[in-house]
């Protein structure tokens, strides 16, 4: 299993903001989309950074409400930790938890082409996990 697994069930679609947004901006579309991390994207399809609802805080914890009204680009992770297509959930699981984050973008030859959460990856493991079950049962049911 991999990560094209999980892209062809979810799609490609990722919510994206500009470096040159504030952060007032930016939180308004985290709140409005629903989504915990937004990726940052400067020129084309190239990742620029991420924001999440922790740099948030820790913006407002640093800058009081004056970070609000600031370029998100002041506040956003620059080395974002990426994945492609044929890596496997493993791999991603593996990376999330040393990293310590919970979304990952997908790049291939430079483009964004889709995010991976973890809870995509946990809902994944669940389904092959359910399958594995099944096909034992059958195993000992007809064997
Ligand atoms: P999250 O768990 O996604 O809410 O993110 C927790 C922290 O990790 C925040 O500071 C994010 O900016 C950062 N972060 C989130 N995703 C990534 C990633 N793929 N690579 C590097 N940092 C990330």
């Amino acid at each position: 299993m991999n990560v094209s697994t999980i892209l062809k069930e979810k799609g490609q679609n990722v919510i994206t903001a500009d470096s040159s947004l504030s952060l007032l901006d930016v939180a308004k579309i985290l709140s409005e989309k629903g989504i915990g991390s937004i990726v940052i994207i400067d020129t084309g399809k190239k990742v620029a950074g991420i924001l999440s609802e922790r740099d948030i805080v820790r913006s407002l914890a640093k800058a009081g409400s004056d970070a609000l009204t600031q370029p998100v680009s002041l506040y956003m992770t620059q080395k974002v930790v990426t994945c492609n297509c044929a890596d496997t959930i493993d791999t991603l699981m593996s990376k999330m938890t040393s990293g310590r984050f919970r979304h990952m973008p997908v790049v291939e030859n430079d483009e964004l082409v889709g995010i991976v959460s973890i809870g995509d990856v946990v809902k994944q493991r669940i389904a092959q996990a359910e399958m594995e079950t099944a096909a034992m049962r059958d195993y000992i049911a007809t064997g």
